[in-house]
């Protein structure tokens, strides 16, 4: 089948979040399949280097506002992945993905519109007629209108059918009513019944309106983004309207690179059968001392690898925290909201021996905190799929998390029986601290090591979710269609 996937950042070229692993895994995920698919990029500054690595380059011009804009396409294969990287240097060679230092780009509007407009226009210079546009997000969520708007007709575009993937609900991409001429879009489609949001476009409401399928990225998020408007965020009645042709797919992980056995990061490798053998107690140990955490080796080190946003929740961990100190050590790795960062800090430098920050996106100290924690703590508010909880089960941490969203799909309440870890309702102090308690006793309890190997054991590799992508693909398209030849 040819797929055309489109999303603003995406393993390992470029990345913010979860978004980057899941564009990137799955579309690399299906590319070994056999599906013809090509992922389309915007060429960002620290993405630059592959360009260099381009079988082909093509300049093509892009009807843009008033003006057209002529723009380069790189072409880089990667194993059986074909990425075509948008570059407008101007829009993308910069030093931040969708802003810098906390402060979202004033001109998302018109980069985020020049992308999806140029993919378009990219595909047709190619010839590459996708059975299916595959968007993700706001940033690429004008592309189902932009097909049916202005493609259908077209002889290389005009059949693609398209989804839409919601990974966060809360991103709306909402600019001033005028942004959407930009696309090439007429001024009727400011309507309700349209991409209006309360006299703004919406990005991600082009989407949601336009598309033949959406998905989310876990059947619980599916569910709660149609039920409240806490968490469909102003979209729940389309949502609704939509129900028929909206799904929740679980997000997979690339098992291969998050995978403690053969991870360059670590000290000493380990997987389920090894993981009291030393592997794990090594990363801990050379994390400490990296970290300057020496009050006691025999206490549950507590790991945070996170955006700083309030959704994740991190007020509430350190609220829960405060009234706990004593009983763990705790490192956390996040960047975002420059406040929470603040309040963090001082957190961190009332106990320098015990808890130690690093504000930043670091990917390598990542894996290394996965690897060296007991306890991965993900308290969210709301919580789509959530990647950071599979990673840390899978390096033999135990995670507590809130029952909310894909962590709800994920972590089952230990004290269940079959369970992986210990559940706190979300955004309740009183909860997380009963939960962080459940969590400290049965560190020192005969039932941990069960629970970390349960956690290992666990499969989030993407062979299921993918072929759930591919059955949605082959349903929509019409027929079973096969890899190619
Ligand atoms: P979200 O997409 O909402 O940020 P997820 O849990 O789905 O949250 O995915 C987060 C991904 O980003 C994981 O791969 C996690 O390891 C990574 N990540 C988050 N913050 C950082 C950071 N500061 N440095 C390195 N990696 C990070």
């Amino acid at each position: 089948m040819r797929i055309l996937q489109a999303a603003s950042e995406a393993v390992p070229f470029a990345k913010t979040g979860g978004l980057a692993d899941v564009a990137g895994s799955l579309s690399a995920k299906l590319a070994s399949l056999g599906h013809d698919v090509f992922l389309f990029l915007p060429l960002y500054h620290e993405a630059r280097s592959w360009a260099g690595k381009a079988r082909r380059t093509l300049t093509i011009d892009v009807p843009f506002g008033p003006e057209t804009r002529s723009l380069s396409v790189a072409l880089v294969e990667k194993e059986n992945l074909r990425v075509a990287f948008v570059d407008d240097s101007a829009f993308f060679d910069r030093p931040g993905v969708y802003g810098e230092n906390g402060v979202d780009y004033g001109d998302n509007d018109r980069r985020f519109s020049l992308f999806c407009r140029a993919v378009l226009e990219a595909a047709k210079a190619l010839e590459f007629a996708p059975e299916v546009v595959h968007a993700h997000d706001w940033q690429a969520g004008l592309l189902p209108i932009l097909l049916k708007r202005l493609y259908a007709g077209d002889p290389v575009l005009g059949a693609a059918h398209s989804v839409f993937t919601v990974h966060n609900m809360a991103y709306q991409g909402l600019f001033p009513a005028a942004a959407v001429q930009l696309s090439g879009l007429g001024l009727k489609e400011l309507s309700p019944s349209s991409l209006e949001f309360y006299g703004k476009a919406s990005f991600l409401k082009a989407g949601l309106v336009f598309a033949d399928r959406l998905t989310t990225v876990s059947p619980n998020y599916a569910r709660e983004i149609q039920e409240s408007s806490e968490t469909g965020c102003g979209m729940e009645g389309i949502l609704r309207q939509r129900s028929h042709v909206l799904s929740g797919i679980l997000n997979g992980l690339d098992v291969d690179y998050w995978n403690p056995e053969k991870d360059p990061n670590l000290p000493k490798p380990y997987g389920a059968a090894t993981v009291f053998q030393g592997g794990k107690a090594a990363a801990k140990k050379a994390l400490r001392q990296e970290c300057g955490l020496k009050v006691d080796s025999g206490l549950p080190l507590i790991g945070i690898v996170s955006r700083l946003d309030r959704q994740k929740g991190l007020d509430i961990a350190i609220a829960a925290l405060e009234r706990r100190l004593g009983g763990f050590e705790l490192a956390v790795l996040g960047s975002g909201d420059p406040a929470l960062a603040v309040s963090i800090r001082q957190y961190a430098s009332r106990h320098p021996s015990r808890i130690y920050f690093r504000e930043g996106f670091d990917e390598s100290f990542a894996h290394r905190l996965y690897a060296a924690s007991d306890i991965f703590l993900m308290p969210s508010r709301f919580e789509p799929c959530g990647l950071g909880q599979m990673i840390a089960m899978r390096y033999g941490a135990v995670v507590v998390g809130s029952r909310v969203g894909g962590l709800a799909d994920t972590v089952f309440e230990a004290d269940s029986g079959i369970g992986n870890g210990f559940l706190a309702e979300p955004g309740d102090i009183g909860s997380l601290e009963r939960a962080l308690d459940r969590a400290l006793e049965a560190y020192h309890g005969p039932m941990w090591p069960k629970l970390v190997e349960h956690g290992m054991r666990t499969d989030f590799s993407w062979d299921r979710s993918a072929r759930a992508y591919v059955d949605l693909y082959e349903n929509l398209v019409g027929a079973v269609v096969g890899p190619k030849a």
